[in-house]
């Protein structure tokens, strides 16, 4: 379970932002994935749920934006969408495709209170 794994780190981090500001819950999360992750956000929230369940992040309300795939071409220079994890350049058909954006994983935010 890939995002099982995903929301443990979530969690981790939310639990030791609310300490460090002596916080005693955590309200909201705020998490940013990009599409090649793979990431299914029911997933994750169904996870970070149960994960959740019994400690200061009970109930908080996890907020997942999804960064899109983006790629710009070695040959060509342009910047484009890659559309269903099709690594072509649209403008010259080159193959060779540099990722710009959709790998990240990572905790945006935490509000506690
Ligand atoms: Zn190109």
């Amino acid at each position: 379970m890939h995002e099982l794994a995903i929301a443990q780190g979530v969690l981790e981090i939310a639990l030791s932002t609310a300490a460090s500001h002596g916080a005693g819950k955590v309200t909201g999360i705020k998490v940013l994935t990009g599409e090649l992750t793979g990431v299914v956000p029911e997933a994750l929230e169904f996870g970070f749920a149960a994960l959740a369940e019994g400690t200061m992040a009970a109930g908080a309300c996890l907020s997942i934006s999804i960064i899109p795939l983006t790629g710009r071409c070695r040959d060509c220079g342009d910047e484009h969408r890659v559309d269903k994890y099709r690594f072509i350049c649209s403008a010259c058909g080159s193959y060779a495709i540099e990722i710009l954006s959709g790998r990240e994983l990572k905790v945006e935010s935490v509000e506690v209170e």
